[in-house]
């Protein structure tokens, strides 16, 4: 089928076309921009942005394609979770859309779109990492982004996704984010750590890895906790600065950096070898980290895990990947979602569709 995805759960405007398996176009507008000089995403500025972009995107995405409007089969759209604002009007723009075009509207849920994204192809789509074939389902899915750090235990993508663990307290994005603030570097600061890291020693200091000890392990296998690490960082940068010392910038970013890469990998790890599913896909902003990568690659080679990691502009929110979810969906046959369902902000991960 010819879906049209809407993806609005926090900054980016996406809207992708895809048919089956196939991508056809990735339209996205970002308000990143506009929320830069508040260092963090304002909800109200974000809906707002995507209300101004809606149309043109949507029209980007059809011309990018080389489809018209009539042509299309069946809209997804990303019903939660997300800021609920920003989603409400995806919703909004996505049943319109399906009802002036009489066509049926799948509203999907956005970590389950994340795991989506690998399942597309197209001319000079390459993954970033790992292998090239289909995805073999079970499998075990890290989201890192700004506004979730969750393990998935993905046995079928339309209709069995559980939730292992997730983040206690922040995301690693924003981890990312508000310790480059610390260190006075631009917002988002995922970027900015990646690059002044790579001229730092990673095991110049050993900050904290959040619910790695033993006891915590036991209680919190699959869980992460990054707020710990960031208040690390914050004590060691402000001893330096009241002894009158220069910050080493590059070295804290590295071992910031190889702390949040450690964990994360440590607890994907750990889900693959428990449940013996020798497979692990990545997704979500973070990805976009170069050692979270090549630590990736090493340590899921060494375990004997396959390492999945689609393209990086398949990795951030987009709309290509709510379309290739929808997809999935048309083809194993689901009722759509009708068009009385409302956007869910805390939309938990079983509920793939509304
Ligand atoms: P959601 O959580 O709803 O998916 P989001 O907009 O926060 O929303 P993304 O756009 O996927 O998610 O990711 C943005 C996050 O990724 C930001 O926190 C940013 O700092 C982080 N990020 C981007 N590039 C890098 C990088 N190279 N290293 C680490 N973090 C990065
Ligand atoms: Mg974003
Ligand atoms: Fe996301």
């Amino acid at each position: 089928p010819l879906v049209l995805g809407i993806e609005t759960s926090c900054d980016e405007t996406g809207v992708g076309i895809v048919r089956g398996r196939t991508l056809l176009a990735n339209a996205i507008a970002s308000s990143m921009d506009e929320h830069a000089r508040f260092g963090g995403v304002i909800p109200e500025i974000a809906a707002r942005a995507h209300l101004e972009a809606m149309n043109p995107t949507i029209a980007r995405a059809l011309a990018d394609a080389g489809v018209t409007i009539d042509e299309i089969d069946a809209v997804a759209v990303t019903g939660g979770p997300g800021l609920a604002g920003a989603l409400m009007v995806g919703v909004s723009a996505a049943k319109a859309l399906a009802v002036a075009i009489d066509r049926p509207l799948y509203a999907v849920n956005h970590l389950v779109g994340h795991v989506g994204a690998d399942l597309l192809h197209g001319e000079g789509l390459r993954p970033a990492v790992g292998s090239v074939g289909e995805l073999e389902l079970p499998t075990i899915a890290l989201l890192v982004s700004g506004g979730h750090t969750s393990l998935l235990l993905v046995r079928d993508l339309v209709s069995d996704v559980e939730l292992l663990g997730e983040t206690i307290d922040d995301a690693a994005g924003e981890a990312f984010d508000k310790v480059a603030r610390l260190l006075g570097l631009p917002y988002p600061g995922g970027p900015h750590i990646d690059r002044v890291a790579a001229e730092g020693d990673p095991a110049a200091i050993r900050f904290p890895r959040g619910l790695t000890l033993p006891k915590d392990m036991a209680k919190h296998r699959y869980d992460f906790s990054f707020s710990g690490l960031k208040t690390s960082v914050a004590r060691w940068v402000e001893k330096r600065i009241a002894a009158g010392e220069e910050v080493p910038v590059a070295d804290v970013a590295a071992s910031f950096r190889e702390a949040v890469v450690d964990v994360l990998l440590t607890k994907a790890l750990a889900a693959c070898q428990d449940l013996g599913v020798p497979r692990l896909l990545l997704g979500g902003g973070v990805v976009a980290n170069a050692r979270l990568r090549e630590v990736a690659a090493e340590r899921a080679k060494a375990a004997g895990v396959e390492l999945r990691v689609p393209p990086l502009s398949l990795c951030t929110d987009n709309g290509a990947m709510i379309a290739s979810l929808g997809a999935q969906l048309v083809a194993a046959g689901h009722a759509p979602s009708g068009i009385d369902f409302g956007a869910d902000s805390t939309l938990p991960v079983t509920d793939i569709q509304l």
